[in-house]
């Protein structure tokens, strides 16, 4: 049968902050295990939580961003859950007061806009984590560098109506997070994560069906192929006339599908109550306004200020504005260099190219903006061509060498623009092919790039070839 998806999705933003939300502890990752803890973030009884104000910015900035409401006065509450991770024995998050609600995303998927309601955004710690050692078996060890590190936690509505809807929306948010440098974006290493709600429902049933909760999906490939098997998994129990259970599932990237982790808690399992160690939040006009006004330019608006302010195309700013990172390394090389349309070609053409055979991002690439508009200012000057002007470009990206001046003159790669030395080539060119020109001569007028190919070969690609097309065509008519 066919059934109406429903799919809602809580994100988890890790918080780029230099210390942890409740304490002074560094959120470094990589350092040594429970290096990065203190009395409060080891649940230490009596320690007193103390809140970061860079976290109150964030959840701010990510709340602007998606339209939503700020709560002016907004409450941190304690989560109950026992697990070994936790030693607090509950997560202060927000429950009832969170500090935005009420926003949007829009999305697009098959060119059909479409608007996806936030209902909430709130602040909340992270656990420690449980490590199992394969050298010793039964034993388990727990790490509290993570425990008390920021997130914010981003629940949709329940809007989006299939796997791509779900994927695109991932998508777009994961590009403003990493634009308002809220959070890194990276998936693989948790920074970025989703749990999605997934129920089906008749069509035209009012109520909404019983829903499951995935976790554990760590790629936007897995997102989608972890939903499509979900909604498969579910429309058969419903098909044979069965009850979808209520529960959390964790999704198996190796075996493709879904396993039953546990059944899924009610708020009230928590006993969620306002956490008496910390005041309430409040936020007046002025903090609003001072994020609003350092509140970074997003992808949706660099893209339409590139198309107006540089001429290039849409489609291209697409490309250049899907990383920030490339977008600043782009107008970097504008203010150098200002010919936009050539700069946008060559970091299309030629720097994505070598970036992605090599897998890595445009922040770990050797050209600097610096270089790459010295070599382009090489190629408009007419000193090289812009066929040479490629290899000086892999030679300053595979050997770090950033002076593209220094490339050509020590390899002697300067264009050829003597018209007594080219006029001396092509007259021996020309003598040594008599049969040709006459053919040229006769009429066969496709020799005449004969003759170029013959002067750029001998020149190893160096002659000027503008040159080269008068001179010849001076000689042979
Ligand atoms: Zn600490």
């Amino acid at each position: 049968m066919d059934y109406e998806i429903v799919i809602g999705l809580e994100v988890h933003c890790q918080l780029l902050t230099e210390t942890k939300i409740f304490c002074g502890c560094s959120t470094n990752f990589g350092n040594l295990p429970n290096q990065n803890t203190c009395p409060v973030c080891t649940g230490m009884p009596g320690a007193l939580p103390v809140l970061n104000r860079k976290v109150v910015d964030f959840a701010i900035r990510a709340g602007l961003a998606t339209d939503c409401s700020i709560v002016r006065e907004n409450v941190f509450a304690r989560k109950n859950y026992f697990y070994p991770d936790l030693p607090k024995g509950y997560q202060i998050s927000q429950f009832e007061l969170p500090i935005c609600v009420g926003g949007y995303l829009d999305i697009e998927v098959e060119d059909e806009k479409k608007r996806i309601g936030i209902t909430r955004i709130h602040m909340e710690e992270d656990a420690g984590k449980l490590v199992h050692p394969e050298y010793e078996h039964g034993v388990s060890f727990v790490d509290y560098n993570r425990a008390c590190v920021p997130l914010i936690e981003i629940v949709s509505d329940p809007d989006m109506r299939s796997s791509a809807e779900a994927v695109a929306y991932l998508k777009n948010m994961r590009d403003i997070m990493v634009y308002l440098e809220v959070c890194d974006g990276n998936m693989e290493e948790g920074s970025f994560r989703c749990d999605a709600n997934i129920s089906l429902r008749r069509w035209g049933a009012p109520e909404l069906g019983i829903r499951a909760e995935l976790k554990n999906m760590n790629s936007f490939r897995n997102v989608q192929r972890a939903i499509d098997y979900e909604v498969e998994r579910q429309s058969d129990i419903l098909d044979n006339g069965g009850v979808v259970v209520q529960e959390t599932r964790l999704w198996n990237v190796d075996r493709g599908i879904s396993m039953s982790m546990r059944g899924k808690e009610e708020a009230h399992d928590y006993r969620y109550f306002p956490d008496p160690d910390l005041l309430p939040v409040v936020i007046d006009d002025f903090w609003v306004d001072e994020v609003r006004r350092n509140q970074p330019e997003l992808p949706l608006a660099k893209r339409q200020r590139f198309v107006v302010d540089y001429g290039i195309l849409l489609t291209d700013a697409e490309v250049l504005t899907s990383d920030r990172n490339l977008a600043d390394y782009f107008e970097a090389v504008v203010k150098i260099f200002p010919r936009p349309k050539a700069i946008a070609n060559w970091i299309m053409v030629e720097l994505l190219k070598f970036l992605n055979d090599d897998k890595i991002a445009i922040t770990q690439c050797s050209i600097t903006p610096q270089g790459l508009a010295e070599l382009l200012k090489l190629i408009d000057k007419g000193t090289i061509s812009g066929k040479i002007g490629k290899q000086v470009f892999a030679q300053m990206y595979s050997a770090a060498d950033n002076d593209p001046e220094l490339i050509v003159t020590t390899k002697g790669l300067a264009q050829m623009s003597d018209a007594g030395e080219l006029t001396g080539m092509i007259d021996e060119i020309l003598a040594a092919n008599a049969d040709k020109v006459k053919e040229y001569q006769d009429g066969k007028s496709k020799m005449f790039g004969f003759f170029v190919g013959q002067v750029m070969k001998r020149s190893k690609g160096q002659a000027n070839p503008q040159m080269v097309n008068e001179l010849i065509k001076e000689r042979i008519g």
